[in-house]
């Protein structure tokens, strides 16, 4: 080994989904199976490539701005950044710097658990319930601050606002994140809770209920001082994180309200016509408010089930892991992919009885 080995900082990086480049029916990494709003592809058309030349807009002003009235916040309760990743990224720089661990659920998004290994923060990961629902009760110990998303990913659980309440309650001492990268297919966002704890962050993402995954934008909301300390840290680091295509896009998908909640409603049924039929194949789940099923069955292996899936180049996600080594993550397309994805299993099973 090198002398120079033992400063490198070294660290098991996040394992992304497959992105195959040909096509597939991918339902593998939870993106909108929808294009995103019809404007988006006119302001791309219509954007002035000279302008190319110059820096973007440090402070995304504009699709700050266009959050911020979204939400009926003010622009200084708004942080974007590179999706939801960078910004989680960021906030995990920025708030998690104590010696206690900071707490996060045992089958969550994998993501966090790199974030804190390449900064070296401590953490600790209480285990969810047999019903993969989290304790709340867990987080109730002196911890050095907390996140999970809601609904939780890959189990799709979504947990009311009393649930996080009582969590904030717990915990006025240190930062409480909620990743809301699904909220918009699930009930109320804690966005709403913002102003009576002020050690809250909400955090989502442009990449699923708004189809925008390659555009890469995601935002926090919170109040004016826990903002500042992000966009501080950000400008330490470097302040043109976003590119002008995005901000432009971003701005126009967020104008487009009714698109929005068409596409969202669109999957929403899909996903319970989807549960039903994989009720019928003798799949279980939890009850998702999710755009993706977490589904295991007690006769066939998720791996195999995965494998003989992917051979016919339908793509879902299995993700492995001593709890869950037996259940698939099945994102929600149009309702053509999904009628054949339980067409093939169904298909499958007579053939494997
Ligand atoms: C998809 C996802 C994200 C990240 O999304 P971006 O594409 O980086 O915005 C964050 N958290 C959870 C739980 C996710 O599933």
């Amino acid at each position: 080994m090198k002398a120079f080995e033992k400063n490198i900082r070294k660290v098991e990086p996040y394992v992304p989904g497959e992105q195959p480049q040909r096509k597939v029916i991918k339902l593998n990494t939870n993106e909108n199976p929808y294009p995103p709003a019809p404007g988006v592809s006119k302001a791309l058309q219509g954007m002035d490539v000279d302008r190319f030349r110059l820096y973007p807009d440090p402070t995304a002003g504009d699709l700050v701005h266009t959050l911020a009235e979204y939400y009926g916040v003010d622009d200084s309760q708004v942080f974007v950044g590179v999706g939801s990743d960078d910004v989680l990224a960021m906030c995990f720089l920025t708030f998690f710097n104590s010696d206690k661990p900071i707490l996060f659920p045992d089958i969550t998004y994998s993501f966090y658990k790199v974030w804190a290994e390449l900064y070296r923060i401590p953490y600790e990961c209480p285990a969810v319930d047999e019903s993969f629902h989290i304790v709340k009760e867990d987080y109730y110990k002196e911890n050095g601050g907390i996140i999970f998303p809601n609904p939780n990913a890959p189990t799709s659980i979504y947990e009311n606002l009393d649930f996080i309440e009582d969590i904030l309650k717990h915990n006025q001492d240190v930062i409480v994140i909620v990743d809301e990268a699904y909220i918009d297919f699930a009930g109320k966002s804690a966005i709403e809770l913002i102003d009576k704890y002020d050690n809250l962050i909400v955090v989502q993402t442009f990449s699923k209920a708004r189809s925008m995954a390659g555009m890469r934008i995601g935002y926090a909301i919170s109040n004016p001082t826990l903002i500042k300390y992000l966009n501080d840290a950000k400008y330490s680091f470097n302040s043109y994180t976003m590119n002008m295509t995005s901000l432009v896009c971003g701005v126009e998908a967020v104008k487009d309200k009714a698109y929005f909640e068409e596409t969202v409603e669109k999957i929403k049924d899909t996903r319970e016509w989807t549960k039903k039929e994989l009720t019928k194949l003798g799949f279980t789940y939890p009850d998702s408010q999710s755009n993706f099923i977490f589904a295991t069955h007690e006769k066939y292996a998720a791996q195999d089930l995965f494998e003989a899936l992917r051979e016919a180049d339908i793509y879902v996600r299995f993700l492995g892991g001593e709890r869950i080594k037996n259940y698939l993550r099945i994102s929600i397309g149009t309702m053509e992919e999904m009628e054949q994805l339980i067409a093939f299993l169904t298909e499958y099973m007579k053939k494997h009885e």
